[in-house]
């Protein structure tokens, strides 16, 4: 009779049977009689129990020798174990070990951030990161998942373009044969030619910013979906946001409870973020709102953490805050039509301090307008007669908005710092590894 070959996440299904597992040694303990193996194979994490009385003596050794990281194949039998936070654990009958491993750096004492994260390409094994990683995984099933059921086409942007929509103090310049190009900031203006061929669509990709503060919310690479509706309106585009962001938390809930157990996040307060309508609450209402709340706030200013922070809060779910003065954002946003001075556009500020998660808007129209928003801005027409082009041929209301990614991440798993949400973060002093 073969012995099964199975992955711990499927343990339970075997309870009572001898398998056969591959895996990785993350911690040890021990007795002269007994040795204690936690291990995990990249779905789930378990303990196989080595009973000196029970295999021979030269197993015992091997068992008692092995190092943190070292690879090997366990078999035994499956039991459950309700003592462990995991649930299931081995009783082995026999070790191979695959690949040995010396001098670990990641020792299960404390180590400071900076350390851990000189460490990634290891640390990405570690408890924290599996568990934050394997939520991000989940959010971008559930995008896709999301836009296809809602009929959107994912129309991929250039990452190499020769514009720079969100203005250009944050950009990366980069030499294309003789000409200056950028690294994309934003697929917002492809997604608009998009949304004008298919109706709706969505870009998926990486979003460049030579952010120089230093933040726990700011990446100078992260990722952005960027989703733009043919014939929407503010409204109707606030509605599909609310919608996608319940949906992408109600996923988390369903396929990652383990996950947030270990993370520690609270799940009924995640469920009660899917409550909806999110409230709108307009710019200037919520400029008052800070005032009277003892913020030295003015109109015109453009939020920060600790207003941000505030005003979520205040609502004790994620807000939606509309119509921005016109003079914080970016040039292609719509006119308000009773309004000069602000445009018609909303952000969506998370609760619990993880800030910004969205920004949109519905476009402006106007050919003459955008072109003198444009030059305003200090941009050459040049770059940007193709994106006119839209308002030449055909023109319709639309409007789109932008997720990103990694601040979704971060509310969803309840992680302080937004390093923790992408695999290799990349910020003004981290290019390694
Ligand atoms: P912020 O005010 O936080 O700097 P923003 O208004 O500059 O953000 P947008 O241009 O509106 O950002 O981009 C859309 C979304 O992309 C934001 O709502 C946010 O979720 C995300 N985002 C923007 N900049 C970053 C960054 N540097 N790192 C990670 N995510 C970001
Ligand atoms: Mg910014
Ligand atoms: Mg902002
Ligand atoms: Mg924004």
């Amino acid at each position: 009779q073969t012995i099964p070959t199975i992955q711990i996440k499927d343990a339970p299904q075997y309870v009572g049977q001898t398998v056969k597992i591959g895996a990785w040694l993350r911690n040890k303990r021990g007795s002269g009689k007994m040795a204690f193996l936690q291990l995990r194979d990249g779905t789930a994490f378990f303990q196989a129990v080595v009973a000196k009385a029970d295999v021979s003596e030269k197993l015992f050794e091997t068992a008692k020798e092995l190092k943190q990281e070292s690879s090997m194949y366990v078999t035994g039998v499956i039991n459950q174990d309700k003592r462990s936070k995991f649930g299931y654990e081995m009783k082995v009958s026999d070790i191979q070990v695959i690949g040995e491993s010396h001098d670990y750096p990641i020792t299960p004492k404390e180590h400071g951030t900076e350390f851990l994260f000189d460490e990634r390409h290891l640390y990405l094994r570690h408890i924290k990161p599996f568990a934050t990683l394997k939520i991000r995984n989940t959010l971008i099933a559930a995008t896709y998942e999301f836009f296809n059921k809602e009929g959107f086409i994912k129309l991929d942007a250039p990452l190499l373009t020769g514009s720079a929509p969100e203005g250009t103090t944050e950009l990366f310049e980069t030499d294309y044969f003789g000409q200056d190009a950028y690294l994309s900031q934003t697929g917002q203006l492809y997604a608009e030619s998009g949304a004008m061929a298919f109706s709706k669509v969505f870009t998926f990709g990486p979003a460049f910013r030579a952010e120089k503060s230093k933040t726990r919310r700011h990446l100078t690479e992260f990722w952005m979906i960027e989703p733009e509706m043919a014939f929407y309106d503010q409204d109707a585009s606030l509605e599909l946001q609310e919608r996608y962001v319940a949906f992408l938390i109600e996923k988390v809930l369903e396929q990652n409870e383990q996950e947030l157990d270990l993370l520690g996040r609270d799940k009924e307060l995640l469920k009660s973020y899917t409550k909806l309508p999110f409230p709108r609450v307009s710019y200037d209402d919520a400029i008052k709102l800070l005032q009277d709340n003892g913020f030295d706030v003015e109109w015109g200013v453009d939020f920060g953490s600790p207003e941000e922070t505030f005003l979520a809060n205040h609502f004790s779910k994620p807000v939606f805050i509309v119509n921005f003065p016109k003079a914080i954002k970016a040039f292609y946003m719509k006119r308000h039509p009773e309004r000069e001075d602000v445009v018609v556009s909303a952000d969506l500020l998370a609760p619990e301090g993880y800030g910004e998660i969205i920004g949109g808007s519905e476009r402006d129209t106007d050919y003459d307008y955008l072109k003198q928003r444009i030059e305003e801005e200090g941009q050459s027409l040049e770059d940007y007669n193709w994106y006119l082009d839209l308002r030449k041929f055909g023109s319709v209301p639309h409007s789109g908005f932008g997720l990103g990614l990694e601040r979704m991440v971060t509310f969803v798993t309840g992680e302080e710092h937004i390093r923790e949400a992408i695999p290799f973060p990349r910020m003004m002093h981290r290019l390694r590894p």
